[in-house]
């Protein structure tokens, strides 16, 4: 089995499911992380062209502790558009490559627009992905693959449908997340939030609501024919 997460920025995915990738991993399931952009606006003092080199590094070196595949599209910061057809064409290509059982991205509900527009990209080409005569250089898949929105930044207008327990891997979840020292170190020095604790938090926050010590909220994108009667989440 393969899953295939694909967030706006380095950090994204650790910050939104890297618990339920790290469960997935042990389990044996086959993890792509794709990050659109480079995050070279991530930072207040390093130069976007030095930042970019730095924050490639540090998300390769976050998915290398669950054996991902990380995948980077190297766009700027700031510049996801939906519309961007190119763009949309990579996202039915990696789908394509992958062949993933489900697709984690951001909510709709989040909270800037890199993250919303990365949503609308992923529903529109993993629906494209199946349409036979859209040609890219994979050949077409026919799956129309289920699509899980991951929590907002900090949960907030965010009510989780499905939870996954990732009390074995929230050190993990801290630990890639930890990876990204350009913004943790940056966070803690400038703006005074521990970010590792801001993680923790939420984390926890969701546990409660489901009876667990750390959890990860999901919803489910509800559209013809992408539902399943199984649960696919871990
Ligand atoms: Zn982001």
């Amino acid at each position: 089995m393969k899953v295939l997460a694909i967030g706006a920025h380095p950090d994204d995915l650790e910050i939104g499911c890297g618990g339920t990738l790290a469960k997935l991993a042990l389990q044996g399931t086959g993890i792509f992380m794709c990050h659109i952009t480079n995050g070279n606006m991530g930072h207040a003092v390093i130069a976007p062209d030095e930042l970019k080199k730095i924050r490639v590094k540090e998300a390769e070196t976050a998915g290398a502790i669950i054996g991902a595949e990380v995948i980077n599209l190297n766009l700027p910061d700031l510049c996801i558009r939906s519309d961007n057809e190119d763009l949309v064409k990579k996202i039915v290509d990696i789908i394509r490559f992958v062949k993933p059982e489900f697709i984690i991205t951001h909510s709709p509900n989040d909270y800037m627009k890199d993250h919303i527009e990365t949503g609308k990209i992923v529903f529109d080409a993993s629906f494209t992905a199946s349409v036979p005569h859209f040609e890219t250089s994979s050949p077409f898949y026919p799956e129309l693959t289920p699509i899980y929105y991951m929590d907002t930044l900090a949960g907030v207008n965010f009510l989780p449908t499905e939870y996954v327990n990732i009390t074995d891997t929230i050190e993990t979840k801290v630990k890639m997340l930890e990876c990204h020292q350009s913004q943790i170190k940056w966070m803690r020095e400038h703006d005074n939030i521990d970010f590792s604790d801001f993680v923790r938090t939420v984390s926890k926050f969701r546990g409660l609501q489901c009876g667990a010590d750390y959890a990860e909220g999901f919803t489910q994108c509800t559209v013809w024919p992408k539902l399943r009667t199984k649960r696919l989440l871990p």
